[in-house]
């Protein structure tokens, strides 16, 4: 890997600390029975600790000048495939129908500039991992994994953790990268859970979270003139809030409750 030209364009910055790559595979749960997806595994930091200890590896990979290293470092396994191109164009159900697996995990350091809908293709595909652990960038991880009433929480925040608990686990500072980013990351894990509250219209509650922190500092009255605000108010009430309340001071609970009265007015 020694002369590879880095592509900032794709959010190379490949980890070389020991330290941190085995962190990242050690929180996951990988096993023999499971499908591990990695999305950009660059020089196969992660890659080579992951494929020896799952059933099947899917790579996703979009540099295409990285297949003969990737391919020599395992060159010992017959457990993997690596498919190249942009990982957000990939017919992800099609190709998990090649697969048996128990569990579904994604273990990844996502390229920073496409994070988001990295995560999102999944959810909008109907495709959800019982795991992901993944490095993001931090304010991210800060994000996904903040508490209501803090400055991080926000449309994201609520709709992943609808599907998700998520944690955010340790930091990483940049000098743990070649070449080192301009930013530092974390690792978060996702599980995915077990039981999920009732929302009766997805897309509904989707817009409805999205249209709530439109504006982060205005209120709901503002930000949700085009909803029936009397249903609003009235699921507020229940909680002590009134329409003058801010999205980010607000649980999933009464997200849910909120797009589920509005579907049913
Ligand atoms: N996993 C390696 C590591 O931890 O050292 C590399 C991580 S690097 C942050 C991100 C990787 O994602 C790069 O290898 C990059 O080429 C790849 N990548 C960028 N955009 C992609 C896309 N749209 N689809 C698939 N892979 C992509």
């Amino acid at each position: 890997m020694k002369r590879f030209e880095f592509k900032k364009s794709l959010g190379q910055n490949f980890l070389h600390d020991q330290n941190i790559i085995h962190k990242i595979v050690d929180s996951a749960d990988i096993d023999k029975n499971s499908l591990v997806i990695e999305v950009g595994p660059g020089g196969g930091a992660l890659t080579e600790l992951i494929v020896p200890l799952c059933g099947q590896a899917l790579l996703y990979e979009a540099d295409r000048r990285l297949e003969s290293s990737l391919q020599q470092l395992l060159y010992q396994y017959s457990n993997y495939e690596i498919i190249f191109g942009d990982f957000l164009e990939a017919d992800l159900s099609s190709d998990l129908k090649r697969y048996h697996y128990d569990k579904l995990y994604v273990v990844a350091n996502l390229p920073y500039y496409i994070t988001t809908p990295i995560i999102m293709k999944f959810i909008d595909e109907n495709i959800f991992p019982d795991q992901m652990v993944i490095m993001v960038q931090k304010e991210v991880a800060y994000r996904l994994a903040a508490k209501v009433g803090t400055k991080d929480y926000g449309s994201l925040t609520v709709f992943l953790n609808y599907y998700y608990d998520i944690q955010k686990l340790f930091d990483v500072s940049r000098n743990c990268f070649t070449p080192k980013p301009n930013v530092d990351s974390a690792v978060i894990r996702m599980n995915l859970k077990e039981e999920r509250l009732k929302v009766n219209n997805i897309d509904l509650f989707k817009s409805l979270v999205r249209d709530s922190f439109l504006y982060k500092r205005k209120t709901l009255r503002n930000n949700l003139k085009g909803y029936n605000l009397e249903i609003v108010a009235s699921v507020l009430s229940k909680y002590g809030f009134d329409l003058s309340v801010r999205a980010e001071n607000l649980s999933l609970e009464i997200f849910v409750e909120m797009a589920n009265e509005l579907v049913s007015q």
